[in-house]
């Protein structure tokens, strides 16, 4: 499968990898928009938000409890911000479903642009 961050998982492509367990990989965003930027990314092919089904529930409980163990690891004691960008009018651009874990600045306004 022609997948960027299937390959990154597979370590096919280098990343700098924070945290791995069965279900989830976190890595470094390779351009970062605030000063810890990870992205949390179901080791599971899964192509955006609209693709999931009842058989992922487990999945998302895993992965939305992980966020803020992340933070935590990362000293973002203060907030965080996660966004996730689904289908291209939302701004996705790699078609494997991940969570944008942002923080160690104070973050301006809602938006993710800068
Ligand atoms: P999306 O817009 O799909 O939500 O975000 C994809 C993110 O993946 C972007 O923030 C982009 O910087 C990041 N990204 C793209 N290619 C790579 C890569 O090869 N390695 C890493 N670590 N991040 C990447
Ligand atoms: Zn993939």
């Amino acid at each position: 499968m022609d997948c960027l961050f299937c390959k990154i998982i597979a370590g096919e492509i280098p990343s700098t990898q924070v945290y791995s367990d069965e279900h989830a990989v976190v890595f470094k965003d390779i351009h970062p928009k605030a000063p810890v930027h990870l992205l949390i990314v179901p080791r599971k092919h899964i192509i955006s938000l609209a693709e999931l089904e009842e058989q992922h529930d487990g999945l998302i409980a895993h992965w939305m409890r992980l966020l803020p163990k992340i933070a935590k690891q990362q000293g973002l004691n203060h907030g965080f911000r996660t966004v996730i960008n689904t289908g291209p009018a939302g701004g996705q651009i790699v078609f494997h479903l991940h969570i944008h874990l942002l923080g160690g600045d104070k973050l301006s306004g809602a938006g993710f642009d800068d």
